[in-house]
């Protein structure tokens, strides 16, 4: 359908010489969508060094100018909403609406980072010794590489690209492997309507290889990753210990806590939408969930009965909730740990393995799961599932909610559903998690906050969006300045 996918650098559609590819499959029918190559050393080196070669001309770009292009973006993929979020779910899985709403979350970033005249701006002092003045001013670092997962297709991308090419530098973006066409239609609409110079904003496809030579060449100057912990991690060390900067976003585990006093049904259908939107695979995906005192009798029967009913199926077919996970590989991996969690003494309220939806036999299909009692400090308490599994715990006191919620090794999010303003308060307070959620099953922050991870969801010191992606793509200068008559 998409055939072999290209690189494309320096303003131009490249072949790859490489001979590794992989096959990418629609997730829920078994169709064959498109080959993608794993870019070699050379290509990853081409793409850099065309995006250095723009630099210098494109910083000299004033940022009014700059954003204009973003504007352009935003009206081209405004108007390709429909076909970008019908090609989200054909490689990914997920369903039309699920698709639709990120990418809208995507270009509200394109949103933001056409502020960045007024986001970049720096600070004047008069006087700070007689007739002398001092001011700050910040500047773009050249090469930045943006490495993104397979989960939002084209939201992570542009949690990064707009903020990085408006303040004035030039990108090379590696995408998921598993989910490389999204962004390559986005690119081909950006190479036929936008007009960026060459150079400014290249795409390599490739695996970790690809990946890891994009990070080691000299030219690039900062990383923004997104992915599972231990890449992060490695990635983080990597890029550091060449001196680059470096922001690494990694997995999750989230904590819900449910209060007694929550509100019923609009906690339910929240905390569904949490635990099995996206079929799991997001990182703010709620994953264990805790009741305290009596919410346990209240809400434990109707979170079973309600994810029962919970419609599976195609994500581009009408009525559909909940989509198949993206691979036979993931689908393997999460019966495993389902298995597992039962080994280590959970108990299954809901088994969603083995599951099939007619018409589309080659599906990795898997209905939504509940293990209850999971065991604190084992497999399901301490492991990212990254499917359609809530974890069930039980608690007395909100004291020993927390308490439990921040031995979670990752910190992206935690929630809390009460109608008690001091509970929610002690636990916005408390808790350890980077983004929160106060009845609200999905905490994710507006493209004019920091999408803030913690722990081990997070390496780095600048998040991903507003004020911390210009502070992460600019460098400051401080310019101490006097004048003789
Ligand atoms: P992944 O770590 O397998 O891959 C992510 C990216 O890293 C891909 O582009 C991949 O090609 C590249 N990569 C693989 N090995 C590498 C290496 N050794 N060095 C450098 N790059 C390498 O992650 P995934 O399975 O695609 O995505 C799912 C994960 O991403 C989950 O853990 C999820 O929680 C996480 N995620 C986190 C956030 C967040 O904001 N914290 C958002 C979305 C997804």
């Amino acid at each position: 359908m998409f055939g072999r996918l290209m690189h494309y650098i320096n303003g131009e559609w490249v072949p790859s010489r490489a001979r590794k590819v992989k096959e990418i499959f629609n997730p829920a029918t078994g169709e064959f969508l498109a080959k993608v190559p794993f870019a070699t050393r050379r290509e990853v080196d081409e793409a850099v060094r065309a995006a250095a070669a723009a630099f210098p001309a494109w910083r000299e770009v004033p940022p009014v100018v700059r954003t204009q292009y973003l504007f352009q973006m935003k009206a081209v993929l405004e108007r390709e909403f429909d076909e970008i979020a019908r090609i989200i779910v054909q490689e990914h899985g997920k369903t039309l609406k699920e698709a639709q709403g990120e990418l809208r979350r995507g270009i509200e970033n394109i949103e933001v980072a056409t502020g960045i005249p007024t986001l970049m701006q720096g600070y004047y002092a008069e006087d700070v010794a007689r007739g002398i003045d001092e001011y700050l001013i910040r500047q773009p670092l050249g090469v930045v590489a943006v490495i993104t997962p397979f989960n939002f297709p084209a939201m992570i991308p542009l949690w990064f690209i707009p903020y990085a090419l408006a303040t004035g530098n030039t990108v090379v973006l590696k995408p998921s492997e598993r989910t490389p066409i999204t962004m390559t239609y986005i690119m081909q609409l950006f190479d036929e309507e936008v007009g960026l110079p060459p150079g400014v904003l290249n795409l390599i496809h490739g695996n970790g290889d690809a990946a890891t030579a994009l990070i080691d060449h000299p030219d690039v100057k900062a990383v923004s990753f997104v992915g599972s912990t231990p890449v992060a991690r490695k990635v983080y060390a990597r890029a550091a210990a060449q001196g680059k900067r470096v922001q690494a976003q990694g997995s999750a585990k989230n904590p819900l806590i449910i209060m007694p006093d929550a509100a019923v049904e609009r906690t339910v259908q929240a905390v569904l939408d949490s635990v099995y939107g996206n079929a799991g695979q997001r990182c703010l995906a709620a994953s264990l969930v805790i009741t305290v005192g009596e919410a346990r009798e209240i809400f434990v029967p109707r979170l079973v009965e309600a994810a029962q009913q919970r419609v599976v199926g195609y994500g581009l077919d009408e009525g559909v909730e909940m989509g198949p996970v993206n691979s036979a590989e993931s689908k393997a991996r999460i019966e495993r740990l389902i298995e597992e969690g039962v080994k280590e003494g959970a108990r299954l309220l809901l088994d969603g393995r083995g599951a099939s939806v007619p018409g589309y036999e080659k599906g990795h299909w898997i209905r939504p799961t509940i293990l209850d009692g999971v065991p604190e400090g084992g497999t399901i308490f301490t492991t990212e599932i990254f499917g359609p599994v809530m974890g069930l715990m039980h608690a007395d006191t909100l004291d020993e909610a927390i308490r439990i919620a921040n031995r979670i090794p990752y910190g992206n999010m935690a929630n809390i559903f009460t109608r008690s303003g001091a509970a929610a308060r002690t636990f916005r307070h408390r808790i350890e998690a980077g983004n929160v959620g106060i009845n609200i099953g999905v905490a994710a922050p507006m493209a004019f906050f920091p999408f803030s991870g913690w722990k081990e969801s997070f390496f780095g010191d600048l998040h991903a969006q507003d004020r911390h992606a210009v502070e992460f793509y600019t460098q400051t200068k401080v310019v101490v300045e006097r004048w003789f008559d």
